[in-house]
């Protein structure tokens, strides 16, 4: 059993707050036990936050900060294997996915806003005044101070880093509330900071739940001076309304209904390769999954049958055994959650393709599994098309022209991310034009350029994160006026 710390101004401290159960998804068996911050634990860890910002790490040149950034880096790797099993115990995700995703990524994202901070640069204009002397302006990129991070469970260390290592960069101080369902990572981090040099109070975990704990704790602050959250819509809508006391800026990264789009040309090979991923991939517990799918009626069936094929040959047992290629949901509410939506698909009538029912693993009877799943049949009315069910399934429906298929695609309040599969490139151009998301994949399926902007569009999210998009939010600009 593994007590679930807080890490409070560089000390690992118990939570005075409300104690609850952590689960191996696998088996379902208790693993651990997470003793939540209580609201003056949060606060004291905004209060540490406050005060390193005014330390040593507040008075560290840009080159010193990156020497740290990369020793985390460095840091992480060097403790690959517990950073591995730790996020493998929270989630059950297989070892073939967390050693090849997870853990590298969420150790890279310190190396790549290292890269960032030192590329980086401000504008400067010179201006003519009436006295023909002019004057020049330039800007000074400064951090915007404490910075609260409230993450989700789906890619646990991957997406806290993806905030924390800008943040950091920028010269920001963080308080950090992982999910109530993932709290091993963020505390593990924790012992890295203080292993690498990290100044106390830089970096603190508070562990608990939303609404009524520690993240409506945090997220109300008003010591807290910004918000980056990663997580459902609705979720999003009470930290917006949470920061606006106090004006605080919120970059949202939300939820998705997303679709792809399959044209008759699309080779289908490499499409049937990028679907399986894009819809089942870590049990399609990936904000960027496709759960809708829209295919031209000439290769319809072969895409249905291909995919469904596909749904079959994921291999679901030990997270540890290395020819186990899908985990379990992450908790019994997700897997619930699931199921009710595979229920309202067979009784709306749905052709269930692949999947569709819970499967009985033997020696896993406890653990929270769903089959990866594919539906046909439905209408574009019911709630199993357009609701976001974050479980490893997907609706498929054909169309006859490209206006008919784009026009499905958009019709939907999110906007996240779609992968567009066609080998006419004008077509593939004209498409990702035309669909309102914020990430387009042609011919391809979360392939990802850290630099590049990334984030929702609609009701999936506000503002981009990534590369020179992470710096605009993270820091704030001062503009100087020099008078010549
Ligand atoms: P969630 O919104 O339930 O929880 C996310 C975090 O918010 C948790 O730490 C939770 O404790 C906290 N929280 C909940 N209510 C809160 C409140 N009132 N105040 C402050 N904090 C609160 O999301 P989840 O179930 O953990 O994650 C799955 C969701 O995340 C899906 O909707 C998925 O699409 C989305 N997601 C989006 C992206 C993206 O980049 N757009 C990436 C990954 C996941």
């Amino acid at each position: 059993m593994t007590n679930f710390l807080n890490f409070i101004d560089g000390e690992f401290v118990a939570g005075a707050g409300e104690a609850y159960p952590n689960h191996f998804p696998t088996t379902g068996e208790v693993i651990g036990e997470v003793r939540a911050a209580d609201a003056a634990q949060v606060d004291a860890a905004v209060g540490a936050a406050r005060a390193a910002l005014k330390g040593p790490w507040g008075r560290l040149s840009v080159p010193d900060r990156v020497v740290l950034l990369r020793k985390l880096a460095a840091g992480i790797n060097a403790r690959f294997d517990d950073f591995l099993a730790a996020e493998i115990r929270d989630t059950g995700k297989p070892r073939s996915l967390a050693s090849h995703i997870d853990i590298p990524r969420g150790a890279a994202n310190f190396d790549v806003f290292a890269d960032q901070i030192l590329a980086d640069h401000t504008e400067t204009f010179r201006m003519a005044t009436p006295d023909g002397r002019g004057a020049l302006n330039y800007a000074l990129r400064t951090p915007r101070g404490v910075i609260g991070v409230v993450c989700p469970w789906n890619l646990p260390l991957l997406l806290m880093t993806w905030k924390v290592a800008p943040a950091l960069a920028c010269g920001n101080t963080v308080v950090v509330k992982p999910s109530e369902e993932t709290p091993a990572t963020a505390a593990l981090l924790g012992e890295v900071m203080n292993d690498v040099g990290i100044p106390r109070g830089v970096y603190n975990v508070v562990q608990g739940q939303g609404g009524g704990s520690a993240g409506e704790f945090l997220t109300r602050h008003p010591g807290v001076d910004g918000i980056t959250f990663t997580g459902e819509t609705t979720t999003g809508e009470a930290i917006m309304a949470a920061a606006a006391k106090g004006v605080r800026p919120v970059s949202l990264e939300l939820g998705g209904k997303n679709a792809g789009i399959v044209f008759d040309d699309a080779d289908v090979t490499k499409t049937l390769e990028g679907l399986g991923r894009a819809c089942f991939a870590n049990t399609g517990q990936v904000c960027l999954g496709t759960e809708r799918l829209y295919v031209q009626r000439g290769v319809f069936d072969e895409i249905a049958e291909g995919l469904a094929k596909s749904a079959r040959g994921y291999r679901m047992g030990d997270p540890f055994d290395a020819a186990t290629t899908l985990g379990p949901v992450i908790s019994e509410r997700q897997r619930a959650k699931v199921m009710s939506y595979y229920d309202r698909a067979r009784s709306e009538g749905a052709e269930i393709l692949a999947g569709g029912a819970a499967p009985a693993l033997q020696g896993y009877e406890g653990g929270y599994w769903v089959e990866p799943t594919v539906w046909t049949g439905l209408p574009e009315t019911s709630g199993v098309v357009t609701e976001e069910i974050f479980g490893p399934c997907t609706h498929i429906c054909p169309f006859d022209d490209e206006e008919e298929g784009l026009a499905l695609v958009n019709d939907s309040p999110y906007g996240l991310a779609t992968t567009i599969w066609t080998e006419n490139l004008t077509r593939a151009h004209r498409a990702a034009e035309a669909i309102e998301v914020g990430i387009s994949w042609i011919n391809c399926w979360f392939l990802r350029d850290l630099r590049t902007p990334f984030g929702g569009s609609k009701q999936s999210g506000i503002g981009r994160e990534g590369g020179v998009h992470s710096m605009e939010f993270y820091s704030e600009l001062r503009n100087v006026c020099v008078k010549l």
